[in-house]
């Protein structure tokens, strides 16, 4: 570049200089001076900041204003589902902007574009690809025919068609990286027409080994054979290109990956290797690592473009809007109590402990019916005066919830409403000390002043889906500038300088990104000649082919869990790590991650606590026991040290109440049956379920939906309750509490249990006792091997209580259709072997063997103390 820049000067010693197009601003400033001392005239600048030096001759209509006008139609032609149309709306202006830059040159009558979409419909017949076309037809509609009114996309390649006349330089250079639209090209062509024109490759001047090591490998020109690939590079690099330039590491929880990528960043900070690159494919690990940095005083650049939706300020106003469209709800006042900007005009001390009383106020609610009791009981106390107190907060609360209870209105009144609501709930101006905060109310603000927003009418439900839509859309501007470390794309990542790279969020289903098309596909895309899918792969594998060669210190991460779904490495660096391994026997994963945490991120030894026998429980439970065999500290803290939550915190009705429900029917139903025999299993039942139904329905009308769904079992359960019948069984007995103690080797312990039904028949001479356990499960949903393994111990254990019959034991599954039975194979023998068990566990106990913490990870996800055993910090 500096070679052309100076050979071209010397042509032009006194003329008016020189433009150099680069593809990215950042690219100004560290060209900029070097080109200075050599050529003072040359001026250096991007295709856009270019294009404003063209006048416009049209108003930009605002992003807001087109989607509008797209939902409008929308709701005019109802092609989609209300609550759809906003997301359609968003993607549709997106497709046009994207059809726009890709120079499909619009006809301005409606008969040539009906040509154009012809060919769509000749080339698939498809009725989605029909239906897709029309939609795009109505929207180029909708978007072209005003000439008055362009999008901010449209304004570009008007201005661009018109910028040669701008240009009075004498010559230009471009990189020919800057040429990414069509519009970009022919404007060059123009300009090429009139003075020279200097076009530069900025990569692939001198394309290293590595690089064609690495192209072969991810870009074959045949289906890759691993073996012949490493055969023909193993003697080009008999040492590894990547070792201790590339490491990559695997995180299962959000969290770890955080901590580890701030250790990481504060070693390289204390190395003075920066400015340090991260580039964000995660953005939500992405976005917690800023507010880390910025909590740690470090300098953070966001050069990634992202949203103002991704902001904690909008993620708390969004909290308030649920509240709002859902009602008022624990779990709602819970998330509302603990944003920092509620009551956030009160001095602090008096704020805590007002919250804190709230919290504690609205936890011993077990239903909604008494969390509305409250707010709606308000002493005659209840104006705002200096002090707040809980009454004021609950005035506050529904005053809030009542600016909201027009049925209708236009976007500008709904956000007037807003303000009105984060001023009552004393949070606007805190919100607007916060620089996202600020952003947010500015935004709301230019939205409330659109005159087009203050006409037509729309549902609460409407407006927020709107401001869900135009948050996703507008970019977050970071104030810092010179930061020690600047987030980015991939895309944009060889524009970036750096002394080393983090990769965040290298998972399969993040890299590569392909955005999702989610109302038009490829075979629109493809008809239009846009990147469709491959193509984003293809230039997602580009660009970290760059990202790897032109960087010296790179650390990838992924996390294999994401939001309870498995994630893998992503296919690209699998491919990498597992060639890595058969050509150099070396892996490039991270091993022990601990011994590079030792700033902020400590490891802790794998809890274990040792009982003293005195505090085991006296009785033993099937529930007591199968805990310590899930996880022996799991029982600890919960049957030794009775640590459980103190209020139930969940607002709906969970299936465990729901089980206890059912089995309190059947056992009344038992109790009905044998009052009156001339009714049927189906009408004990459903009377029943009547009665009981009704009492909880008046407490919490949550139970509804359960009521719906144990109506659509009861058919298949009498079926079975009949079958029973028929083959004799009579039932000894249901809910039935036993009790029995045990001895071994001058050990004795109690065990006790409840048992769903024990039934009773003979069968010649002999007496047939079978227990039965109801399970609210679909039979799949338990293994058998597991049953055969004594790993579900309940029925084998309830053997033991019923020790002086030879009892057979079944699980019964009400939620197969018909009913089904497992019964427990060899539970004899199965019973003995658990019961010795329990004597070992009682012995190891008193001599002092510790319970460890230790448990499969599906265990733990329904664990309540993962908090305290710290497994995430486990060594
Ligand atoms: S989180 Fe897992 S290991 Fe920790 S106590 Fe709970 S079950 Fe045990």
């Amino acid at each position: 570049m500096v070679h052309e820049v100076q050979h071209l000067i010397k042509d032009y010693p006194s003329g008016k200089g020189i433009l150099i197009i680069v593809p990215h601003a950042k690219l100004i400033s560290q060209l900029g001076p070097l080109i200075a001392t050599l050529a003072p005239r040359a001026h250096i600048t991007t295709f856009s900041i270019l294009a404003e030096r063209v006048p416009l001759k049209a108003r930009i209509m605002g992003e807001f204003e087109r989607q509008q006008l797209i939902y409008d139609a929308l709701n005019e032609h109802q092609w989609f589902n209300a609550r759809y149309r906003w997301n359609f709306a968003e993607e549709a202006v997106k497709l046009m902007d994207e059809l726009s830059l890709h120079g499909i040159v619009w006809p301005h009558d409606e008969k040539s574009l009906v040509q154009i979409l012809a060919s769509a419909y000749q080339s698939a017949l498809s009725q989605p690809l029909v239906f897709e076309a029309k939609v795009v037809y109505t929207l180029w509609q909708l978007l072209h025919s005003s000439h008055e009114c362009l999008s901010v996309a449209m304004a570009y390649i008007e201005r661009l068609q018109r910028l040669p006349q701008f240009i009075g330089e004498d010559a230009i250079i471009v990189m020919e990286a800057s040429l990414h639209y069509p519009s970009e090209k022919y404007c060059i062509e123009e300009l090429s027409q009139q003075k020279p024109v200097k076009r530069i490759p900025i990569i692939n001047t001198s394309p290293s080994d590595f690089r064609e090591w690495l192209y072969h490998l991810w870009m074959p020109e045949q289906p890759l054979n691993l073996v012949e690939w490493i055969h023909r590079y193993e003697a080009r690099f008999r040492l590894s290109p990547i070792t201790g330039r590339i490491k990559i590491a695997a995180y299962n929880h959000f969290e770890e990956e955080v901590q580890y990528a701030l250790n990481w960043i504060a070693e390289k900070i204390a190395s003075q290797q920066i400015p340090i690159m991260i580039v964000a494919q995660d953005r939500q690990a992405a976005r917690r690592l800023q507010a880390c940095l910025s909590s740690k005083g470090i300098s953070v650049e966001d050069g990634t473009g992202w949203v103002l939706s991704t902001t904690t300020v909008v993620a708390g106003v969004h909290v308030c809007l649920s509240l709002i469209q859902q009602g008022i709800t624990r779990q709602g006042l819970f998330e509302l109590f603990h944003l920092p900007w509620f009551l956030s005009a009160l001095a602090e001390p008096e704020r805590d402990v007002l919250l804190e009383q709230l919290k504690n106020t609205i936890g011993q609610f077990a239903h909604l019916s008494q969390l509305n009791k409250w707010l709606n009981q308000r002493s005659l106390d209840e104006e705002i005066g200096q002090v707040l107190g809980e009454e004021q907060v609950k005035a506050i609360l529904l005053r809030g919830l009542s600016l909201f209870q027009q049925t209708q209105a236009s976007l500008s009144d709904w956000i007037h409403k807003l303000f009105e609501l984060l001023e009552l709930w004393l949070m606007l101006e805190a919100i607007q000390q916060d620089h996202a905060g600020r952003q947010l109310m500015d935004l709301l603000q230019q939205l409330a002043a659109n005159q087009q927003h203050q006409q037509g009418s729309y549902t609460f439900n409407e407006w927020f889906k709107w401001l869900e839509r135009i948050l996703e859309m507008n970019h977050y501007q970071p104030d810092s500038q010179q930061a020690q470390v600047v987030f980015t794309q991939l895309s944009q990542c060889l524009y970036i300088p750096s002394k080393a790279t983090l990769v965040l969020g290298a998972d399969n289903s993040q890299l590569p990104y392909i955005p999702n098309n989610i109302l038009f596909s490829d075979a629109v895309r493809s008809l239009f000649q846009l990147p469709i899918r491959e193509n984003f792969i293809h230039q997602a594998i580009l660009d970290l082919l760059e990202l790897f060669d032109h960087s010296d210190s790179i650390i990838v991460m992924y996390r294999t869990e994401n939001g309870g779904i498995k994630t893998t490495l992503s296919p690209m660096l699998d491919i990498l790590e597992n060639t890595h391994l058969s050509m150099y026997h070396e892996s490039l994963m991270l091993c022990n991650t601990a011994q590079h945490t030792t700033p902020y991120f400590k490891t802790i030894e794998r809890p274990s606590v040792v009982i003293p026998p005195q505090r085991l429980p006296k009785t033993l439970t099937a529930s007591f026991y199968q805990r310590i065999l899930n996880c022996p500290y799991q029982s600890f803290i919960y049957d030794v040290l009775g640590l459980k939550k103190s209020f139930p915190v969940k607002e709906e009705v969970t299936k465990a109440e729901f089980g206890q429900l059912v089995h309190q029917i059947l056992s009344l139903s038992v109790e009905t049956k044998r009052r009156q025999s001339q009714y049927s299993w189906l009408q004990s039942i459903q009377e029943n379920t009547d009665k009981l139904w009704q009492r909880v329905l008046e407490q919490d009308p949550y139970w509804r939906a359960w009521l719906v769904y144990w109506n659509s079992l009861i058919p298949a359960v009498s079926q079975w309750f009949e079958k029973r019948e028929l083959e004799h069984w009579k039932i000894q007995g249901s809910e039935q509490w036993f009790k029995k103690i045990k001895t071994k080797d001058h050990q004795s312990t109690e065990v006790a249990g409840s048992i769903d039904r024990w039934d009773a028949r003979m069968k010649e001479d002999t007496l047939l006792v079978e227990i039965l356990d109801y399970k609210l499960k679909n039979s799949k949903q338990i293994s058998k091997k597991d049953i055969e393994l004594g790993e579900e111990i309940q029925l084998p254990l309830y053997a033991q209580l019923m020790d002086e019959y030879e009892v057979n034991a079944s699980y019964v599954f009400l939620e197969d259709d018909p009913v089904k039975e497992v019964t427990v194979n060899h539970l004899g023998e199965l019973s003995q072997q658990i019961i010795d068990r329990w004597f070992i566990i009682l012995q190891d106990t008193q001599d002092g063997m510790g319970w460890p913490a230790h448990a499969e990870t599906t265990i733990c996800q329904r664990c309540q103390y993962q908090g305290l055993c710290r497994k995430q910090f486990w060594q």
